[in-house]
């Protein structure tokens, strides 16, 4: 591993954050625990964790001799000062005189320790920290290192590896004991650079910040060159399909089986988020997958991430994928199985008091196809996701030098169902459309935008189509949310069909389709020119029917339901003089609507529509606000909230009612209006 100190780089550091009046050793601590944060390979997703022993005033004036440690929240790569909470040193280390510390009083004691009682919570490992007397502190979960120690005789190797230089600490789980025989193994041979905890990562040490970090760096290199010489290949490839389908195809078979049932229609949906190539193909297309890939996890805490073990799946093949279906339904009715059984097993083990996780895998192999990160957000799936391919880079490294052999099962148990943890899902709420994926036609227009941010603060993530791709881009960077926005003109089918195909490939499948697109033509129906109608009839109607069936087919697929919503205005019920053009199709929409409520409700998918009138910017351009409030001789405001309310309908209202349609869980073959009141256009 390259070291990536750069003296000029430091200087610049201590010069940025000095002029902000952080200390030169607090400012060189930020820079050298971000460098340690960027690369994968020693830091992932809060795997890792540095400190500073320095001394600060408070507010009145006191100095404390402090430990600045990072804090929980933070990234390692992109640090603030802020994000590693001073803690005064003298209480933390006359902890060390407990016999036990719990968990929860640990964090209490330092909390109530902190200079600023509005940090964030110190690190787990803090007092790990804080027994070792040395000024900078790092520590990572280095994968290389990782491998070395995941084996069975992981601290005999590292004597071997890294001679005297290294204390070696046995496993023992994150906390008050793990810090205190920690603390005793430097204690017995003060002269070593640091410390390497069996089945769990490294530490180093040392009275600067470079020295520190060059010491991970060197021993990290050490463990990289020991397994640099072990074999090359690793794995026996398995016997695959030749031709394979689509990432697009098997995605929705996937998300469908690992949606959880929760009866009467509902369904606790993930996303997914696929990785393949280079090692991942090695590993999960491996003859002994199933052995290798569920031994469990190369550094406990991931667990929280991915659970003890992945879902594997068997190879599909070109062509119907039904059994491929059924088999995978079927296996991960035996991982919730299995899962539980586990729970069960370990928790018997002592008398905790512990509430059950959802049974659900957080990782899937899918030989031929890649690996997939489950999550409730994308973000999760995402976070699952890189924390699988780093494992298995581990489980590599380590079979090429021996046998990946991790925590036991109680042991990772543990930590999966860890106090602290177990406290945190108390406060967890999900968001209405949580975990489901949304799409918008039409997404950047007035009403496609509000409906996006309205979807994406429910929960959903939302993919904003529209013929202007760089408009649905900001459309969806303004939704938040992880939306994406992708260009799709719903009148092409080819258009339609790679745009839901790039959904499919980001989110893993789709659950609610608003369709939004259309636009308005005028002339009188007697001498109106065929060629508009057939326009109008290609956007107002049949791009609704395409972009209905790609979803659909979809939809049945995952087998979890669904929600269709059409936008088919007044002119539907209502029809406008010289906009025939318009209401004909849109008419037809509205019966579509209701042809898909009755023949996929048995499906769980429902089928609504939105009745909206004069929404300004929506179908009406401003030229035709400004004809007809003319042409009626009132003011455009006037015109405008020309209703029984007399007040005017604002895309949001229309937006809303399309999330209204999407949560009315037993609604379906149903029209709202949105107009403001308009008797002439009330249904009868
Ligand atoms: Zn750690």
């Amino acid at each position: 591993m390259k070291s990536l100190w750069n003296s000029k780089h430091a200087r610049a550091a201590v010069q940025h954050y000095g002029n902000g009046g952080v200390p030169a050793d607090l400012a060189l601590r930020v820079y050298s625990t971000r460098l340690l944060g960027s690369e994968p390979k020693l830091v992932l997703h809060g795997g890792g964790n540095t400190s500073l022993k320095t001394t600060v005033n408070d507010m009145v004036g006191d100095e404390w001799r402090v430990l600045c440690v990072k804090g929980s929240g933070w990234d390692m790569a992109t640090i603030e000062p802020p994000g590693l909470p001073a803690v005064k040193l003298s209480p933390l280390v006359k902890a060390r005189a407990f016999t036990a510390l719990s968990d929860e009083d640990m964090v209490k004691l330092q909390r109530a320790n902190l200079i600023d009682p509005t940090s964030p919570n110190p690190s787990v490992e803090t007092l790990l920290h804080a027994f070792l007397p040395h000024v900078f502190i790092d520590h990572t979960h280095s994968t290389a290192i990782l491998s070395i120690v995941d084996q069975p005789n992981g601290q005999e190797l590292c004597r071997e590896i890294f001679g005297d230089s290294m204390g070696i600490v046995p496993y023992v789980m994150p906390g008050f004991e793990l810090a205190k025989i920690a603390a005793k193994i430097y204690e017995s041979d003060p002269a070593v650079e640091g410390l390497i905890l069996d089945k769990h990562g490294i530490f180093t040490f040392a009275e600067t910040a470079e020295e520190s970090y060059d010491r991970m760096i060197r021993h990290v290199s050490t463990a990289e060159t020991r397994i640099a010489r072990g074999r090359k290949r690793v794995f026996a490839t398995a016997k695959l399909p030749a031709k394979r389908p689509a990432l697009a195809e098997v995605a929705p078979i996937l998300r469908g089986a690992v949606a959880e049932d929760l009866g009467a229609g509902k369904f606790t949906r993930f996303v997914l988020e696929h990785r393949s190539g280079g090692q991942v193909d090695a590993f999960v297309n491996g003859k002994k997958v199933a052995d290798y890939g569920t031994r469990g996890v190369s550094t406990p805490d991931l667990v929280i991430r991915t659970k003890q073990k992945p879902l594997i799946t068997i190879a599909p093949a070109l062509g119907p994928l039904e059994s491929f279906r059924n088999d995978t339904r079927s296996r991960v009715a035996n991982y919730v199985a299995d899962y539980e059984e586990y729970f069960r097993r370990c928790d018997a083990l002592d008398k905790v008091e512990r509430t059950m996780l959802d049974c659900m895998p957080r990782v899937a192999f899918v030989p031929g196809c890649g690996l997939f990160g489950i999550g409730r957000s994308a973000k999760d799936a995402m976070v699952a996701a890189d924390i699988a391919e780093i494992c298995i880079e581990a489980v590599i490294g380590a079979e090429r030098i021996g046998r990946f052999e991790p925590l036991p099962e109680e042991e990772l148990f543990k930590l999966e169902y860890w106090s602290l943890e177990q406290a945190k899902l108390k406060s967890v709420e999900y968001k209405p459309l949580s975990g489901q994926i949304a799409v918008i036609t039409g997404g950047a227009g007035t009403i496609g935008a509000a409906a996006a941010n309205l979807f994406a603060n429910a929960g959903a993530h939302v993919a904003v189509l529209d013929i202007d791709r760089n408009a649905a881009r900001a459309t969806a960077d303004f939704a938040g949310n992880c939306s994406i926005g992708l260009s799709c003109d719903v009148t092409r089918p080819d258009s339609v069909k790679s745009a839901f195909k790039e959904i499919i490939e980001i989110f893993g499948g789709l659950d609610i389709l608003i369709s939004n697109a259309g636009a308005a033509w005028q002339g009188e129906i007697g001498s109106l020119d065929d060629e508009i109608l057939r326009k109008s009839f290609e956007l107002n109607f049949f791009a609704h029917q395409t972009v209905a069936q790609a979803a659909v087919r979809t939809m049945l697929v995952q087998g979890t339901g669904g929600t269709l919503l059409f936008n088919t205005s007044k002119q539907a019920v209502n029809p406008g003089r010289d906009f025939g053009a318009y209401g004909l199709p849109k008419a037809a929409t509205l019966f579509l609507s209701r042809q898909y409520a009755l023949e996929y409700g048995k499906h769980g998918i429902r089928s609504n529509a939105v009745n909206a009138d004069r929404i300004r910017s929506g179908l009406l351009t401003d030229s035709v606000v400004r004809q007809r409030s003319k042409a009626r001789g009132l003011s455009e405001e006037d015109y405008l909230a020309g209703n029984l309310l007399g007040l005017e309908v604002m895309a949001a209202h229309v937006g809303r009612a399309f999330l209204d349609q999407a949560l009315a869980e037993r609604t379906t073959g149903n029209v709202v209006t949105v107009d403001g009141g308009n008797i002439d256009a009330a249904l009868r």
